[in-house]
């Protein structure tokens, strides 16, 4: 039988423009179809977006730390749409640039939304149908809004790069990556940030110390973090509210009718599990993401969904339907970009380099930008005492840069270490950069360097990160 195409994707974000370049690359007829911008989530309205406006809310501590370094400035007002504009001309650039990637590997793009007919033909929104080889799913997932009264007067991460002015206050609901980096970044931008989650502590499944001092980091810092809290019931506020009826008595002092600090008369009414009542600008739900895969034809194709709609695929990221492969976030194994980036080279390895390649999908090393930050890879202290023997080397101190200019923030430093291996099964930081410290530690993490041998690098002298190699004594065993 012959088709159309070798490679048929479905998808242009990371995992998919990936796959497709790279195919291309070793002489495959190769299309891809996007319904919206090239790019995906981590491009338009994810990671590049997030982290260009975590440094943007950065500058706030800046000027008082230039003062205290001798400098003489003046802080000025944030201007969101100054910022926006120039963040989206970004983001056109970058979409450029995958557009033109695709275009000069000869990729032929379809701007249209794609789906499968059967297990080798897919149909365009344009009614065009198309036949390939293989089908490559990569659909990314999308924000999830809890069912609840209101919610619909909330908004997700999608829409948060695109506001037409910032909120003078927020709620922002949910406790992962997303809640609490935002968390950071708009107060950095000077808006009154309220953060419920439901859970006793945020960040679920990092390392408890780390949890711990970045919830604690992100408090000093002006986020009103309250753990155990739900919303019960949100809707738009009426003019009762904003005149102080309807209202609980507010936990916080100072706050006699419960209105956040700035809330504007079309704010929204909330009511929390803790028996607040308040009226916030803007609701933000970043309550986890789901697989992209309703009305994609994946019933038609036969290929297997499971409880979450993510698609079933084996280490090679082949589902049931040997010519349908599925990478990314629609899969819901590890929800990172350069995970994708990963899933998308090994499929490529596989099936057009006849080099059967599994995806790597352990001692991931990932950063939360948070503030502060948070950096890790391996094994929490939580997760390793469950499986054998370990010692615990860590430290906390406040860093020479943040000590000179007089603030409180403190670093955390932290390695578990196999008792009977001596490896480094786990290690954890919370610091300014930890990002990029972790990127570097994950490389000896990731080659099973043992405490020993990190002991054996020579510090680098004075940085915050020479502490990984000068921790002497476990400060406990398990
Ligand atoms: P997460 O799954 O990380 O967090 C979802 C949060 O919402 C959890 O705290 C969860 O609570 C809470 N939640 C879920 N349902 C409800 C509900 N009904 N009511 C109240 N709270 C609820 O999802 P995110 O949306 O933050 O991020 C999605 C993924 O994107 C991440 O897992 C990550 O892989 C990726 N990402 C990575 C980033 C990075 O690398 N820096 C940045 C941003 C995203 P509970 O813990 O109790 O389940």
């Amino acid at each position: 039988m012959t088709f159309d195409y070798d490679l048929f994707v479905i998808g242009g974000g990371s995992g998919g423009v990936r796959a497709a370049r790279v195919a291309a690359a070793t002489g495959a007829r190769v299309a891809l179809a996007e319904e919206y911008r090239m790019g995906g989530t981590c491009v338009i309205r994810g990671c590049v977006p997030k982290k260009l406006m975590v440094f943007a809310s950065g500058y706030a501590e800046m000027f008082d730390d230039a003062r205290a370094y001798g400098w003489d400035v003046q802080e000025g007002d944030f201007h969101w749409p100054r910022f926006r504009d120039r963040l989206h001309k970004e983001l056109d650039r970058l979409e450029g640039i995958y557009r033109r990637l695709l275009e000069g590997s000869d990729v032929q793009i379809f701007d249209a939304r794609a789906r499968l007919k059967d297990p080798h033909t897919v149909v365009l929104s344009t009614g065009e149908e198309l036949t390939a080889k293989h089908i490559l799913v990569a659909t990314g997932g999308r924000p999830v809004v809890p069912e609840m009264p209101g919610a619909e007067l909330g908004i997700t991460s999608n829409e948060i790069f695109l506001l037409d002015a910032m909120p003078k206050s927020i709620l922002i609901v949910g406790g992962g990556y997303i809640a609490s980096e935002f968390a950071g970044i708009l107060n950095g931008l000077g808006v009154d940030v309220t953060q419920f989650y439901r859970g006793a502590q945020i960040l679920r499944g990092f390392d408890d110390e780390a949890r711990g001092l970045v919830a604690e980091g992100m408090r000093a810092k002006g986020v009103d973090l309250h753990l155990g809290t739900n919303i019960i019931e949100m809707r738009a506020a009426t003019d009762a509210d904003l005149r102080g009826e309807n209202m609980a008595a507010p936990v916080e002092e100072g706050q006699p009718v419960g209105v956040a600090k700035g809330a504007q008369t079309d704010g929204i009414w909330v009511k929390a599990t803790n028996g607040t009542t308040r009226i916030y600008d803007q609701v933000l739900f970043a309550t986890g993401r789901t697989p992209n895969t309703e009305d994609l034809g994946l019933d038609a194709a036969g290929v297997k969904v499971g409880r979450r709609g993510e698609i079933i695929v084996d280490e090679y990221s082949q589902t049931n339907v040997p010519s349908v492969y599925a990478i990314g976030d629609v899969t819901n194994r590890v929800q990172l970009t350069p995970v994708a980036i990963r899933e998308a080279m090994a499929f490529v390895e596989t099936v057009f380099k006849g080099n059967p390649t599994p995806v790597d999908h352990d001692l991931i090393p990932s950063a939360v930008f948070t503030q502060p930050e948070l950096g890790t890879i391996g094994l929490t202290e939580e997760q390793a005492r469950d499986l054998e023997p370990i010692e615990v080397y860590c430290t906390s101190f406040k860093p020479m840069n943040h000590a000179f200019a007089g603030r409180e923030d403190r670093v955390l430093m932290k390695l578990v270490v196999s008792r009977e291996s001596r490896k480094v099964l786990g290690c954890h930081i919370v610091a300014d950069h930890a990002g990029e410290m972790i990127q570097l530690a994950g490389i000896a993490v990731k080659m099973g360097a043992t405490k020993e041998e990190f002991d054996r690098t020579v510090a680098v002298h004075p940085t915050m990160a020479e502490e990984l190699v000068t921790m002497k004594e476990p400060v406990r065993t398990a």
